[in-house]
């Protein structure tokens, strides 16, 4: 084939590609257009979760007809003159690209006007292809219609995920600019269904009830910092708020949203030791700094930036942080503790000189140097490797691999530090801890009733009713099929609220709400959760919450109870995550460290 240009159409095609993913793409850029036109008031309008219809209407500034056909155009900006502006850009488009890319995939209407002109002018693009420019009357602002997203662009469309997905990235995009421009009005609707509105005020707070929940928001922590030519706002979850993933990590500047990894990694370093492994902090954070002071054209879709003095910025995030960690919440004892919750996996395996008692179950435990055997077999997940594993990788044979899984009867001696079951088996002594063990008990109890395909479930005296954020609602409200079949009876029951009218009789007496609440965290981390061993996963973090926790004094009856059901466990010796559930001390062991036997 010879060479030759590209035609327009294709050109476009391709650069859309890389601004224009999704139809959360598509709602940022037009967001971006109505922001930056300093519209007060902004609304969105989705159909089949912006597959359909994408309905962006503000009451900025307007495009004048005149230049209407221009807007539409590759390359055509108002925000941009001189290469030389590049560097200090404070308006959150400046390439020129948005409305040309969005165009050449999409059906798209623009209807405009300024208030200057007493009639407004309409410009329809199919496919890259602009029709005749009308006049209408409208009022004045932009209204910006996007029909058929990759209508002709199928392999596109393949690509996108479920319409729960899809409709939760534009929730989620549209809900974290509210909160960054707290004082305009947004409004959010998926055909007549309201999802969000603002009322752009300037509370930024209520704004967070809208993402997070009521009871969230009231927790999260403010940060107002300034220094030299750079302020830091909004909000970071207490250390006792926290999510699985890092995805409620966000972060704006100059009012930007922007995936930086290594502002996240500034944040977490805030909170260290502060969580446990494996757990992240929700914010959402607001930096504005001299525009000079950052690169914002490293990105096709403008959703990564360069610092000029990187450094700083992040050491900024990471005391501000800190402080406003340290301020509100006292901080939690992180050395090893029998009581505490955290824990590290150290690198190098601790020294003790003597028995520590005060260590957490994911820890190595040495004593006089020599480790003890932990009984659990080797688990699934890297993250999870458990000391069995690391003992096998280190050279140390296991002594117990290959020996049944199940546990011996044991006697119950007591329980210490309101965490850990004490008790004698034929073999030497038990450590158990109660949580993780609880969570194993019950696990196993429901995932054999759900087998059954019969998980009792009990009325409760009073329904509970729980809130959720918008997205949480949405996405709970497509599942409620599976909690029944978890024995779950939960109804809508208001915007965003549902209430809980029976739970698995196995779970009475805890808090309805607590189960809801991880329901829904293992829904949304999930794409396809109908599938089936997603439901085991999803058993296992309702249990997770059921389970009694660390700290927590069982009656003598709770203990005897606990051990004996964990007996009749298949898998007593790990929690469904794959963590211990218990510490062997065998009778050799034993006396080996009490000189009794063998040259030490
Ligand atoms: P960019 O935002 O990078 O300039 P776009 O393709 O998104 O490029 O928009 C092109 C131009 O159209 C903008 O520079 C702006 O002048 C105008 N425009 C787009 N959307 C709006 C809007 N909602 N209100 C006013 N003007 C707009
Ligand atoms: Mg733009």
């Amino acid at each position: 084939m010879p060479i030759r240009l590209l035609s327009s159409e294709v050109a476009s095609q391709i650069a859309a590609g890389e601004v224009i993913e999704r139809p959360a793409s598509v709602v940022k850029e037009l967001l971006e257009n109505s922001l930056d036109a300093g519209a007060r008031s902004i609304s969105i309008t989705i159909e089949e979760a912006g597959k359909k219809l994408i309905e962006v209407a503000d009451d900025g500034s307007g495009i004048p007809s005149s230049e209407l056909e221009l807007a539409v155009a590759r390359h055509a900006t108002s925000k941009l003159a001189r290469s030389d502006e590049l560097f200090s850009i404070s308006t959150l488009g400046f390439r020129g690209e948005a409305l040309a890319s969005i165009g050449s995939v999409s059906r798209m209407t623009i209807t405009s006007r300024v208030r200057d002109e007493q009639e407004g002018a309409r410009l329809r693009v199919e496919g890259g292809v602009s029709g005749k420019l009308t006049k209408v009357g409208t009022t004045v602002g932009t209204t910006v219609r996007v029909e058929d997203l990759f209508y002709n662009v199928p392999a596109r469309l393949k690509f996108l995920k479920s319409d729960v997905t899809e409709r939760r990235a534009i929730d989620l995009l549209v809900t974290r600019y509210a909160l960054a421009y707290p004082d305009r009005r947004f409004k959010l609707a998926d055909g007549k269904n309201v999802v969000l509105q603002t009322a752009g005020d300037g509370d930024r707070r209520a704004i967070l009830a809208a993402l997070y929940g009521v009871d969230v928001a009231r927790q999260m922590l403010e940060i107002q910092s300034g220094e030299e030519g750079a302020g830091l706002t909004g909000f970071i979850s207490p250390t006792s708020l926290t999510r699985s993933n890092r995805k409620e990590i966000t972060f704006f500047i100059n009012g930007r949203w922007v995936h930086d990894v290594s502002l996240s990694t500034a944040l977490l370093q805030a909170y260290h030791t502060l969580l446990m492994v494996g757990r992240y902090p929700l914010t959402a954070l607001f930096l504005e700094i001299a525009p000079e002071e950052v690169d914002v054209n490293v990105h096709p879709a403008k959703a990564e930036v360069r610092f000029r003095n990187q450094d700083k910025v992040f050491s900024f995030v990471q005391r501000s942080a800190r402080r406003a960690l340290l301020a509100y919440s006292p901080v939690p004892n992180v050395a090893p503790s029998l009581w505490g919750t955290t824990r590290t996996i150290p690198s190098e395996p601790p020294r003790y000189t003597g028995l520590d008692w005060a260590i957490g179950h994911d820890e190595e435990l040495t004593v006089n140097n020599e480790r003890l055997t932990v009984d659990s077999p080797p688990s699934v997940t890297p993250e999870n490797t458990s000391i069995a594993n690391r003992q096998s990788s280190t050279g140390t044979p296991n002594a117990r691999a290959g020996v049944e899984n199940r546990i011996p009867l044991l006697r119950l001696i007591g329980q210490i530090g309101a965490t850990y079951l004490v008790a004698e088996g034929p073999d030497g002594l038990y450590l158990v801890d109660q949580h993780a063990a609880h969570e194993r008990v019950l696990f196993e109890k429901l995932m054999a009733q759900h087998a059954m395909k019969n998980i009792p479930s009990q009325a409760l005296l009073t329904p509970v009713a729980v809130t959720l954020p918008p997205h949480s609602a949405n996405l709970l409200i497509t599942q409620l099929p599976v909690l029944q079949r978890f024995g779950f009876e939960v109804e809508e029951f208001g915007p965003h609220t549902f209430q809980v009218r029976a739970m698995p009789a196995l779970f009475m007496g805890s808090d309805p709400s607590f189960a809801l609440r991880a329901l829904v965290e293992d829904f949304e981390e999930d794409e396809a959760p109908l599938q089936n061993e997603v439901e085991a996963r999803l058993a296992a973090r309702v249990c997770k919450r059921m389970a009694v926790k660390a700290g927590q004094a069982l009656s003598n009856e709770e203990q005897r109870a606990l051990l004996h059901d964990l007996e009749a466990c298949d898998s007593p010796r790990t929690c469904p995550h794959g963590r211990p559930t218990m510490i062997h001390l065998s009778v050799d062991m034993l006396e080996r460290q009490f000189g009794r036997r063998g040259a030490r």
